[in-house]
């Protein structure tokens, strides 16, 4: 029971699996700074957390409830059970998608009226253009959660102030402002800097609510993105809380092996291969929760894993999409003959817990941020792959200011999701080039095992992100 003087977080999490994850382990947090929280989500996603959340309320003071409401997918033309980003079936459906998270709003607004009066903030995902309304209608702040980082968040500002969705998509510009010189094109860019009508009418309504909240929430910490939180606030004039990376407070095998879905194969096989390999020899490979390629590009991946000397895990989205012939080459060169040597997921892995066992030395991603972060907090340099939303800003903090990761060609990566094109954009020889760099270079290694301490410390009674917590907590009900 919430009681009135306990601040109370009303979350909304944007509704991906990106988004819900890194909001079960807020939730998590600040409940272990004794505030109240209550995650309002639909009834698919509400199944997919509930046992992180009963995990977490099991671990501290009870104080989190877990809301399901009902979700309009079919009032819009999508299938029943549509009600994550994950579950579209198609690109164009994006936008029905997001006019079911609109008349969503009802829903919230009537929960929030009958059941949940004592508000003190609402903690808005990135989608949901109307939680700043319902939040100042009640008289209480509003903060964002985008799931990006300070850094991406800040050229993102940096490039709605200059207006960079009026370039042209495919030529690559400098971002104005920053300390180096970074060249990005449009079409490199999140959903909102393109340009169709739906873009832009979802593209301008993302960025009145940004412009309309009291802050900005960011999984991150200070030592990671040094000064960029801080630029972040000067140029947005909104009040930034880093108080990541999140995922720390998964610390038991439980927490780490089912968070945000129920992983497709047993962790315990997993550790069992991973305990039979050698201290960082092994290489993760995965793209996300959504994250997959065509037939062409995919099979090029897997023979750049099989050409490289590396023990692999590599995770497989969509493989119902591939071709019968490509499943077939799969179970010879993979399961049959390689069963030693490589390890495949066809669909959920239990990310965390791999990426902190001793044998995993690399980890060839996305560069989407959760992944990012978990990398860091893990101490695994990355083979950065980019392939959408803000990936192709985290790659440039990830290789170039960090330095903790090697990029497989940053301009050639792209593959976005959606694109019939099957063609080859990455080659085997350089897949198996920038394994081979990453897992026998000590630079990377060395800086990212720096990192995940201070990640660590970050959290820690006193740390940067603890501190943040805590003030975030102050803000809300002083
Ligand atoms: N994840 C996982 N198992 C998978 C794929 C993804 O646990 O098979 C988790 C991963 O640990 C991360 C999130 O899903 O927390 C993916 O978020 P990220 O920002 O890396 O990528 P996105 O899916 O948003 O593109």
């Amino acid at each position: 029971k919430v009681q009135t003087e306990t601040p109370h977080f009303l979350i909304l999490p944007w509704l991906a699996p990106g988004h819900l994850i890194p909001t079960t382990d807020i939730a998590r947090l600040l409940a272990m700074h004794n505030a109240a929280v209550t995650i309002i989500t639909t009834p698919v996603n509400a199944a997919r957390i509930k046992p992180t959340i009963d995990r977490s309320n099991a671990a501290s003071a009870g104080n989190i409830s877990l809301v399901s409401l009902y979700f309009p997918a079919t009032e819009v033309g999508l299938p029943e059970g549509c009600e994550n980003i994950d579950l579209v079936p198609s690109m164009p459906l994006v936008y029905n998608f997001y006019e079911a998270t609109k008349l969503f709003r009802q829903q919230v607004l009537r929960y929030i009226h009958e059941r949940a009066p004592h508000v003190s903030c609402i903690i808005g995902g990135m989608g949901y253009v109307w939680a700043v309304d319902v939040a100042h209608e009640l008289g209480v702040p509003c903060f964002i959660f985008h799931g990006f980082g300070s850094f991406a968040l800040y050229c993102s500002e940096i490039l709605h102030k200059t207006k960079a969705h009026e370039v042209p998509s495919a030529e690559p510009f400098i971002i104005p402002g920053l300390p180096f010189e970074f060249k990005i094109a449009r079409k490199e860019l999140p959903m909102h800097f393109q340009q169709s009508k739906e873009n832009k009418d979802i593209g301008e309504e993302m960025r009145n609510y940004e412009l309309a909240v009291d802050g900005v929430l960011v999984n991150s910490f200070e030592h990671l993105e040094p000064g960029y939180a801080g630029l972040l606030q000067k140029l947005s004039g909104k009040k930034v809380f880093s108080i990541g990376p999140v995922s720390v407070c998964n610390t038991k095998m439980m927490d780490m092996e089912e968070r945000g879905n129920k992983p497709t194969v047993s962790t315990d096989r997993c550790i069992q291969w991973l305990d039979s390999k050698k201290h960082n020899s092994v290489v993760y490979v995965s793209f996300g929760s959504t994250g997959s390629f065509a037939p062409k590009q995919f099979k090029e991946l897997g023979l750049g894993l099989l050409a490289s000397q590396w023990p692999f895990v590599w995770v497989i989205k969509d493989i119902e999409k591939l071709p019968e012939e490509t499943l077939i080459w799969l179970h010879e060169n993979f399961e049959d003959k390689n069963n030693s040597r490589s390890l495949l997921i066809k669909g959920w892995a239990p990310q965390i817990a791999i990426l902190s066992h001793p044998a995993v030395g690399g980890f060839v991603t996305h560069c989407g941020w959760n992944s990012t972060l978990e990398s860091v907090a893990a101490g695994v340099p990355v083979v950065a792959w980019p392939l959408y939303s803000e990936q192709f800003l985290n790659v440039k903090l990830i290789v170039d200011v960090l330095k903790i990761g090697v990029s497989v060609g940053a301009r050639e990566a792209m593959a976005f999701r959606g694109d019939k094109e099957d063609g080859i954009r990455v080659s085997k020889e350089d897949v198996v080039k920038a394994i081979e760099k990453l897992m026998t270079g000590e630079e990377e290694r060395k800086r990212v095992a720096q990192l995940k301490e201070k990640a660590e410390m970050a959290l820690e009674k006193g740390g940067s992100s603890f501190l943040n917590l805590e003030s975030l907590i102050q803000f809300v009900a002083p």
